[in-house]
């Protein structure tokens, strides 16, 4: 039997959105109104999810950890500010720092921009705030690293766009554009793509020689109106990744929790 030798073990997590009152939250807010006290103990699953993540990273000996954007909320420009525990930006990436220290801690970090209205207040993208105090390292909206001292090129952004009606398309679509501009000379060979953003979404696919990773989200609902349209569509995942790395080859684990249902929407609400 051929003995394959681990040259790096990475976890991927991308959009815990903290801030938002139906995502990770650091800490048991007290509820404030009578409708939040529901999401309150919401929260407390998906932190508990995110504490047991972070055991399971441990457990794998993880050397690095990327964060693939949306690490924060933001002020929810998009749908006016409302859903928020807090609009103030520094407390939010104060929560995030909080959970995320074990996660990061000891381990090579990498973080990458989350969409705009999210994490930018006029251009700056805040999540860049991050990186002193996790001892990280700032990696723009995309790039391309090799995951040394393997051979294997990853390509990794936060992830744009959902394929109109299939994800999958978008999956297939990405992979052969950039097929075109590795012939063209435009990009260097790229062997792993990694994305997050849609929430919705947990792939590992392996497509004209190429690997497409998406990586799930820490947020049990998507308070935004676009969530009617294709409403099972969107309806969120919960979890992360860790990808073993060998010198040519790669192992994907995905970590993924039951989401916590809102009763609103889990069909146990009256009318
Ligand atoms: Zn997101």
């Amino acid at each position: 039997m051929i003995q394959l030798k681990i040259l790096r073990r990475i976890a991927f997590i991308g959009c815990t959105h903290l801030g938002s009152r139906f995502a990770l939250w650091p800490r048991t807010v007290p509820a404030t109104v009578e409708a939040d006290i529901e999401l309150a103990g919401i929260r407390h699953t998906i932190l508990d999810y995110f504490y047991d993540f972070v055991e399971k990273v441990r457990a794998a000996h993880c050397d690095s950890v990327i964060l693939l954007g949306d690490l924060i909320e933001g002020q929810n420009s998009k749908e006016y500010g409302t859903g928020l525990i807090t609009s103030k930006v520094s407390e939010q990436l104060d929560a995030f720092i909080e959970v995320a220290k074990p996660l990061c801690e000891g381990r090579k970090t990498g973080i990458i921009e989350g969409t705009s209205y999210h994490v930018q207040l006029s251009g700056d993208p805040m999540e860049k705030h991050l990186c002193s105090q996790l001892n990280a390292e700032w990696l723009g909206f995309i790039v391309n690293k090799q995951m040394e001292p393997s051979k294997l090129v990853f390509n990794m952004a936060h992830g744009y766009g959902g394929g109109g009606t299939n994800v999958s398309t978008a999956i297939e679509n990405e992979i052969k554009e950039m097929l075109i501009a590795e012939a063209q000379g435009s990009i260097p060979h790229i062997d792993v793509i990694v994305r997050g953003h849609l929430h919705s979404s947990d792939a590992d696919v392996t497509m004209r020689g190429k690997r497409f990773i998406r990586v799930p989200c820490w947020k049990a609902f998507g308070d935004w109106k676009r969530m009617g349209h294709y409403y099972g569509r969107h309806q969120p995942i919960i979890g992360g990744k860790v990808v073993t790395v060998y010198d040519d080859y790669i192992d994907v684990a995905s970590h993924i929790y039951p989401t916590p249902k809102l009763k609103a929407i889990d069909g146990s609400d009256k009318f």
